[in-house]
């Protein structure tokens, strides 16, 4: 099968969150699974000026390789991508977004035909580049090259559907006919989102609960109408994990490596990061991480409920994560207040996340909901024991068995979780076969990837 895979982030390129692991590692496990596969993305600046070694394809379009033998283009348009961030800036979103990713899906679309790759499978991410399935079937619709492809559109989180006003519409270059209930309009605005759900032949989230999920009111964020109507179209696929880029036994950021077997140098790791965020160097107090976006998605508004009773419980508390300003000027506050509890890290550090990942005995994630999440499942793969909301993807991948898990969403629940946890911390034996169990699960990505397959093959019959 020959698959083209169309995101804005794509891990080791640029990366601001899940759909980047996710666009990076699955090439990966479909190319060891024998298929043909190459990435179209954006060039942003720190691609550009970054460490890759980019061959230039033709005038706006370079390239790049990864694995045995997968070329990543990415399309260069130094107004739209030449800046420092991917999206937005602290102002908030880029004015021109809109633009932006019509611009790259066209491009996209454009660069099968003109290096002559005709693909059984257009494979999109999330909003960025949900214009491609309605550009395929409308402004492309009548040119051979295109006729027997199919698109499939992966949705990340449909909290995020690429919302703009009306009088963007002309932009687009599609017809004025789009613009209705069962096309790309939502509420009076252009959702992109929506068009790609519209368009795509089949469409698919991250993990089985979660597909279920958001065809209700409660998850559907005013799009479970449009996913009830598709719903013979709509498949849920568990995200895998890079078991390469995650893997305790080889790690380089690291203090030291360690293995299901020789479980000691998480100790140092410990040991370490305590070190690294100035607390004390305690062995038996429980070292809680979190690595996340400071949002109420992730659980954060329950979580600034419970903070000063966690704080003044005995545990230690290391953040990594940026987001909402309430947020931070909240456990800025608590830093203040409890500075030998708490370490707070506003940035985004990959380096840091990995000492966290491998250096805590508690990973935090009491997401409201959650797709997939990727936090969880490296946790468990660095036996670090993960603390969660039963939601989406957590409620598919942590029980009773490998973590905690509470499954009404409130800071009361949270804080019982957490004395379970504290509990369950105190007796060494019970921990230890808790660390074990959860570093013997396996959420690689072979399994998914052969999943995918079976639905690039639905999608080719379709
Ligand atoms: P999201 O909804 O943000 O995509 P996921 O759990 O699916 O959440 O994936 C988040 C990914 O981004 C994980 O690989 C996590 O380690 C990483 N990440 C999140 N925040 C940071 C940060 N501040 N620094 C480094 N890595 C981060």
């Amino acid at each position: 099968m020959k698959v083209v895979m169309c995101a804005s982030e794509v891990v080791p390129f640029a990366k601001t969150g899940g759909l980047a692991d996710v666009a990076g590692a699955l090439p990966l496990a479909l190319e060891k699974e024998g298929q043909e596969v190459i990435i179209i993305m954006p060039c942003y600046k720190m691609i550009r000026n970054g460490k890759f070694d980019l061959k230039k394809v033709k005038e706006d379009v370079s390239s790049a390789s990864i694995g045995k033998n997968i070329k990543v283009y990415f399309i260069e348009n130094d107004a739209y991508f030449g800046r420092d961030f991917l999206y937005g800036d602290k102002t908030g979103d880029y004015k021109d977004n809109l633009e932006r990713f019509s611009y790259f899906s066209k491009k996209a679309l454009d660069l099968l035909k003109e290096i002559n790759f005709k693909p059984d499978i257009i494979h999109v991410h999330d909003w960025q580049a949900s214009l491609i399935p309605v550009y395929l079937k409308t402004l492309y619709k009548d040119d051979v090259f295109y006729k027997s492809i199919r698109t499939i559109l992966t949705i990340h989180n449909i909290g995020y559907q690429g919302l703009f006003a009306k009088e963007e519409f002309p932009k687009l270059g599609l017809d004025w006919s789009l613009f209705t209930m069962e096309g790309l309009e939502f509420y009076d605005k252009i959702n992109l989102l929506k068009g790609g759900m519209e368009f795509s032949d089949l469409i698919n989230t991250v993990s089985p609960t979660y597909s279920k999920e958001i065809q209700t009111k409660e998850f559907g964020f005013g799009l479970d109408g449009v996913l009830a109507k598709r719903s013979n179209a709509l498949f849920g696929i568990l995200n895998g994990l890079d078991y390469d880029i995650w893997n305790p036994e080889t790690d380089k950021f690291i203090a030291k490596n360690f293995s299901v077997d020789s479980a000691e140098g998480k100790t140092k790791d410990k040991e370490d990061l305590q070190k690294l965020c100035g607390l004390p160097l305690k062995k038996d107090v429980p070292l809680f991480g979190i690595v996340s976006r400071l949002a109420e998605q992730k659980g954060f508004d329950i979580l600034a409920e419970a903070i000063e009773k966690i704080c003044k419980s005995d545990l230690q508390l290391v953040i990594l994560g940026t987001g909402d300003l309430k947020y931070h000027i909240l456990l800025e506050g608590m830093v203040k207040k409890y500075p030998r509890v708490i370490s707070l890290n506003l940035k985004f550090d990959d380096a840091l996340a990995h000492k966290i990942y491998a250096g805590s005995d508690i990973f935090l994630m009491p997401s409201k909901y959650e797709p997939c999440g990727l936090g969880q499942l490296i946790s468990l793969r660095y036996g670090t024991i993960p603390l969660v909301f039963k939601t989406g993807g957590l409620a598919d991948t942590v029980n009773e068995k490998n973590g905690f898990v509470f499954s009404k969403y409130s800071k009361a629940e949270l804080l019982k979780a957490i004395n379970r946890s504290l509990k369950a911390f105190s007796v060494n034996k019970t921990w230890k076969a808790l660390v074990e169990r959860a570093m013997q699960d396996d959420f690689s990505w072979g399994e998914s990837a052969r999943e995918y397959i079976k639905l690039y093959a639905k999608a080719k019959a379709a």
